[in-house]
């Protein structure tokens, strides 16, 4: 059966629609795949991989089956026996296309050994053990927290907003001691936060044709989540960046971030641990935040891709996925490599032929395809100008 098996998977990918995500004619995800936004239906991740909560699909012998489930009896064709080794016999990686109307919670990861006693402590909000690095890659634009600001624009916003150095009240210059800092006095003092919040909304309300875009964004924040939020305040200390298409952020653990804004192609190790601070109804956790805060907790640089070509490289130190670019001209034939471990392709932009021995597939915007470690070679041809991502797993 080794020869049916070995062939590029066509993935059927698992759409959702948390509340945050675009809706209407702005929907990006369901104008990727091609078709019409139901109204009032927000459509906020597309997910790629195999995690329990949304696994793509796969046909094999006529039946759509899990890709999971494929993996589970065929590990070392689909994954690689490098991979199917050092990973459990799991898809390390899980790939999404996220889609931002309004911000995602303030929020940091934990790494192994804290997510270890995350999920053991607390299994219904820590859904498994494993650690979650993560890449956003903007397609258009992003707006973005990525990690605190540096101790001298902390100094300076300190100096800018008053009420909100007043209320920390830290003597200690360093970013992670001021944030911290913050987050326990939200435990200790939440009413005094909300009347901070508040004196900070009056007074930059007085200053309409100053206020600049972390005021703004805080005065329309505070309307959703109210002034006991302590991400109001949280927005002021983390560094916002816009990344232009093509630029990257990669987040490590502990490091405090939330995307607000765009259409981002994202790549994360396979878990679902996320620790939720500020700017969310979901289940807030701040001790556990001021556990697994690293000790340099940013500013994150903007990454930028290195070429390989023909291939465009994000370099992270994730051992779990390497995110690539593929833009190729009209025509553009690739005979791709002998490789020794599982692939994911996702096409965000034109059209392409997928060739192999036996077999020949073509595939438009918002499709996707795994190539198993088992297929020693195939063919891409661009039957018009494609952008193409794809994640593999670093030796
Ligand atoms: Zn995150």
């Amino acid at each position: 059966m080794t020869g049916t098996l070995c062939m590029p998977y066509r993935l059927r990918n698992s759409i959702q629609h948390y509340r945050w995500g675009s809706r209407g004619a702005d929907a990006f995800i369901p104008r990727l795949l091609g078709f019409p936004a139901e109204p009032g239906q927000a459509y906020a991740e597309l997910w790629i991989g195999t995690h329990p909560n949304a696994p793509s699909l796969v046909t094999r012998n006529g039946e759509h089956i899990s890709l999971a489930t494929l993996i589970a009896s065929n590990p070392n064709e689909i994954l690689g026996t490098d991979v199917t080794r050092r990973f459990n016999r799991q898809l390390p990686f899980l790939f999404k296309v996220l889609s931002a109307a309004e911000p995602l919670s303030i929020q940091a990861h934990p790494n192994k050994a804290q997510a270890q006693r995350l999920h053991a402590r607390d299994p219904e909000h820590y859904p498994d053990a494993n650690h979650k690095p993560e890449i956003a890659l903007a397609l258009d634009r992003l707006t973005a927290l990525a990690g605190l600001k540096s101790a001298e624009d902390l100094h300076t916003t300190l100096l800018t907003y008053p009420e909100i150095g007043g209320f920390i009240g830290e003597s200690s210059a360093d970013p992670q001691d001021i944030f911290s800092a913050l987050i326990r006095r939200s435990l200790t003092a939440p009413q005094k936060l909300s009347t901070v919040a508040q004196q900070l909304a009056e007074r930059l309300e007085r200053a309409p044709a100053s206020r600049i875009e972390v005021e703004e964004l805080f005065l329309a924040l505070r309307l959703v989540y109210g002034d006991g939020d302590v991400g109001l305040l949280a927005l002021f200390l983390l560094n916002l960046v816009h990344l232009e298409a093509g630029e990257g952020l990669y987040v490590p653990a502990g490091v405090p971030h939330a995307y607000l804004n765009g259409n981002i192609v994202e790549c994360m190790a396979n878990s679902d641990n996320v620790i939720r601070v500020g700017l969310t109804p979901k289940f807030k956790d701040a001790g556990a935040l001021l556990e697994v805060l690293a000790p340099d907790a940013g500013p994150l640089p903007v990454l930028h891709p290195e070429p390989e070509l023909p291939e465009m490289c994000y370099i992270t130190p994730a051992e779990e996925f390497e995110l690539r670019r593929l833009d190729l001209e009209a025509g553009a034939h690739l005979e791709m490599p002998c490789r020794t471990s599982v692939e994911v392709y996702l096409l965000i932009e034109g059209r392409v032929e997928v060739s192999w021995s036996d077999g020949m597939e073509h595939y438009v915007p918002g499709e996707s395809f795994l190539i198993p470690a088992c297929l020693p070679t195939w063919q891409v041809t661009a039957l018009e100008r494609t952008t193409l991502f794809k994640v593999s797993v670093p030796e």
